[in-house]
């Protein structure tokens, strides 16, 4: 087992990026979330973050270091919207709700992160992306290219920061049981499940754990990876 870091998991109220909080709490890390709304989860540390604001991304990064007593070494920029409609309905905000939230937002929280990282030669930086980044989806023109640029953000601090002890990866998930795919129609998930390889979605816990390997020492050489998990459905991409 490794030492304790101090993990930052954005959006880790509800969902994949809670399941992702609650992996790290279990191998004994220190964990802090951000919830823009609501209340803490039960039995995890919690601040107030609303990504698309740099003053609260940075306010939430010196609260959380505050509650955890040093620098953030393990980001995970969690934290996503969907706003789908066809392109030709798909109005100026639509797009750029998106955009600024998903990489943007990613990015605000990356350069922050990456400030205490550089001082201590090390971190992990986990952005979690989308199987549709790659593969493509009709009526997420937004949320597919958010999600793609999520790779070229990751790949550029690997170039950037790669021989300072940081990496920085890109997980891919596919369709995972959260209330964002509870809003689908039903014969919409009944369609993806005919379309992906596993015949079935995946629950949350599947997508940490994948992430709490790149965050892992065994996974110190990996860096500018997109890591898959979506049964098969992207082929590797
Ligand atoms: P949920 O909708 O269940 O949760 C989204 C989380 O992001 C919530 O905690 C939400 O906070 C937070 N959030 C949204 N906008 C902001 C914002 N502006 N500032 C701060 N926090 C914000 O989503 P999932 O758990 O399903 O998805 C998590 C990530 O995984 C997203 O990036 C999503 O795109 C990605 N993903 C999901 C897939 C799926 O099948 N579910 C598949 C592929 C990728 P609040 O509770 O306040 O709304």
């Amino acid at each position: 087992m490794s030492d304790p870091r101090n993990v930052l998991v954005t959006g880790g109220n509800r969902g994949i990026g809670l399941a992702i909080a609650q992996a790290f709490a279990a191998a004994g890390d220190n964990v802090v979330v951000t919830n823009r709304s609501g209340e803490a989860p039960e039995g995890l540390q919690a601040v107030r973050c609303e990504v698309t604001d740099t003053a609260s991304v940075d306010q939430a990064f010196t609260e959380a270091e505050q509650l955890l007593g040093g620098p953030i070494e393990v980001l995970v920029a969690n934290a996503g919207i969907t706003r789908d409609t066809l392109l030709m309905r798909m109005s100026d905000e639509d797009f750029d709700q998106v955009i600024d939230t998903n990489l943007a937002g990613a990015f605000r929280c990356a350069r922050r992160a990456s400030k205490g990282m550089i001082k201590l030669r090390r971190g992990r930086m986990i952005f979690i992306s989308s199987v549709v980044g790659l593969y493509g989806s009709p009526g997420q023109a937004n949320y597919a290219s958010s999600k793609s640029g999520l790779v070229g953000l990751a790949r550029s601090i690997t170039r950037e920061l790669g021989g300072r002890g940081i990496t920085a990866n890109v997980v891919a998930p596919g369709f995972i049981e959260t209330d964002m795919t509870a809003a689908l129609p039903d014969e919409t998930v009944a369609g993806y499940k005919k379309a992906i390889p596993a015949g079935r979605l995946a629950q949350p816990a599947e997508v940490a754990a994948a992430v709490t390997f790149l965050a892992s020492p065994d996974a110190g050489y990996i860096s500018g990876a997109v890591i898959p998990v979506d049964g098969g459905l992207g082929m590797g991409h």
